[in-house]
This record gives structure tokens, sequence and C-alpha cells, in this order.
């Protein structure tokens, strides 16, 4: 018997969420879609180690409650098809957290799943500057969002790198939409008091919008 076709196929999107927006939303529908799998936990960073050189704007709190709002606008949208599940682990740790040390927690508590690890482009281009890579690869198959064709060959060439440097990772490309979003450029936005409605959720929009200090 196959035991890898019992496996949950379980994607994983960090970020800070500084609010969430359309483009993490449509990054964790699309790799749920072009990777069959059954759910895609969105979560958001406690104190993440490459955002130390900023503030972030939102309490945990905020950017948790945030995040499970666009969940249940997502569930609204797509009903008990939304793969979309909140994970508040990292951010409950109060603590730096990075992410083999996540993977291999998850791996051992949940050994009936298979853990998609979702990052952006960017983010692989400097996987190697990551804390201990070589072990994250072992816990996890990677997906890295590619926006452009030009994206694709600079991955397609770094992935080639990685299969020398890194034995055994497993990374494959997701094929996003380009969605020109940022949450630097919503909290820009925001200051200016410029609408943001097309960026992000309606609810974390009202969110936003009952809680002005937020991005003041
Ligand atoms: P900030 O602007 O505050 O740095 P961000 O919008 O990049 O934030 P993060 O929370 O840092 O959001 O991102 C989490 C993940 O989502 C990262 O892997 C990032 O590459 C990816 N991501 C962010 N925006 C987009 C987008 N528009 N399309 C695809 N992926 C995105």
């Amino acid at each position: 018997m196959n035991n890898k076709k019992a496996l949950r196929k379980t994607g994983i999107l960090g970020g800070t969420f500084d609010p969430i927006h359309n483009g993490h939303i449509q990054m964790a529908l699309t790799a749920a879609k072009e990777y069959g799998l059954d759910e895609v936990w969105l979560m958001p960073n406690g104190s993440p180690p490459h955002k130390n050189d900023r503030l972030i704007t939102a309490k945990p709190s905020e950017r948790l409650a945030m995040t499970q709002l666009a969940i249940e606008d997502c569930r609204q949208e797509m009903g008990e098809k939304c793969p979309l599940v909140l994970c508040d682990y990292e951010i409950k740790r109060r603590r730096t957290s990075y992410s083999y040390e996540t993977m291999e927690h998850f791996n051992d508590l949940y050994p009936d799943r298979e853990f998609y690890f979702i990052i952006g482009a960017d983010s692989l281009m400097d996987l190697t500057l990551w804390m201990e890579p070589e072990r994250l690869v072992k816990t996890c198959i990677l997906l890295a969002a590619v926006r452009s064709g030009k994206d694709e060959r600079a991955l397609d060439e770094k992935i080639r790198e990685y299969s020398s440097v890194l034995p055994g990772c497993d990374i494959r490309l997701l094929h996003m939409p380009q969605i020109d979003v940022s949450a630097t450029e919503i909290r820009q936005r925001l200051k200016e008091n410029l609408p943001v409605d097309h960026l992000i959720p309606a609810s974390v929009n009202a969110y936003i919008k009952k809680h002005p200090s937020l991005y003041a």
C-alpha cells in the first residue's frame, strides 16, 4: 500500500499579514488549486527574523483578527470548498519563529499530513540565507510563487542550484496571476486616506475602518 496516498496535503502560508491582502489570498487559493491541497493554513508570524528592521504596525491580536476575517470572507464566497484555515502557532509563541523549527514541530505533531510551504519568488532566491535551510527542506515541499516568465526562468535556475547545495529538496513552481499589491502599499495608502477596498477582503477593510488608528 502507498502510505503517501493517505496523507492530507496541507499548505502553509506564513506572513506578517500587516494587513492580509488579496495577493496573500490569491497565493493560498492558487496553491490549493494547482497542487490539490486539502487545506492551506494562513499563519501570521509572531516576530519574523527578517522583519526586525521595521516595526510591525498592527498588534498580533489585530493581525490574527484580520486573517480570521479574510478566511470568513472566503468561506462566504466558496462555502465548504474554501481551503483556508487559521494557524495561530507562531503568533502565540511570542518569540522569533524560524520556519525550520515550526515545520519540524508540525511534522512531529501531524504525521498524517504532507506539508507544502508556500513562499514568494523573492524569498526563494534568499533561501540559503535562512536559518538551517537544509533542515527546512526535509520537512516539506516548497512551492515558490512565480509572477512572470522572467521570474520563472530565474527560479528554474535557482532550483537547479539548490538541488546540489540542499540535498533532497523538493521545490516546485506555483503559477500565480499577477496581483500588484503589498502590505506596504496598503499601509501607505491608508496613511494618505486613499481607498484600499480593491486590494483587501471586504471584512478586513471594514475592520480597519472600525479601528482608524490602526494604520493612521
Ligand atoms: P510587506 O509589504 O509588509 O513587506 P507583504 O505584502 O510582502 O508585506 P508578507 O506578509 O510579508 O506580505 O508576505 C507573506 C508572503 O506573501 C511572502 O512570501 C510574499 O512574497 C507573498 N506575497 C506578498 N504579496 C504578494 C502578492 N501580491 N502576490 C504574491 N505573493 C505575495
